[in-house]
């Protein structure tokens, strides 16, 4: 079988409730493993596979969604995706943003002496981590 015939017939099959739930069961199982990258327990090879897991089941939903937008999918899809897509890209060249001022304020672990990266969430509150010590470190300078 084709691989899009696959999500097709898995849409199908199961029918569209139960692979909405199993999006969101392996989305929780993707969140899960990502989590442990702040507990210094990353396991590389069971995020990948669980990354493939909900991409699997992001193009069974897809499927679902064209079925129910019909031609209008392909439209929104695209202007969400170029929307999204340049909002990072802004973020990036922007040249007072954030991400520019810590980057050019580097922050060092004060355990390994590597180079901390910085986490900003929506709140603008930001926090260092070593990637090297697994550790969040506050920061003392502000
Ligand atoms: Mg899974
Ligand atoms: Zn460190």
């Amino acid at each position: 079988m084709e691989e899009k015939e696959i999500y097709e017939k898995a849409v199908k099959h199961w029918g569209y409730a139960l692979q909405v739930n199993q999006s969101i069961q392996e989305m929780s199982e993707l969140i899960k493993e990502l989590t442990k990258i702040f507990q210094g327990k990353t396991n590389p090879e069971a995020i990948v596979e669980e990354m493939i897991d909900v991409q699997i089941m992001l193009n069974q939903m897809e499927y679902i969604m064209k079925e129910k937008m019909g031609l209008a999918y392909h439209s929104t899809y695209e202007s969400y995706f170029d929307k999204k897509l340049k909002r990072i890209e802004e973020l990036l060249t922007a040249s007072n943003n954030d991400f520019k001022a810590h980057k050019s304020l580097p922050k060092f672990c004060p355990r390994c002496n590597l180079e901390l990266l910085w986490l900003s969430d929506r709140n603008g509150i930001v926090r260092y981590w070593c990637d090297t010590c697994q550790i969040f470190h506050e920061d003392k300078s502000s």
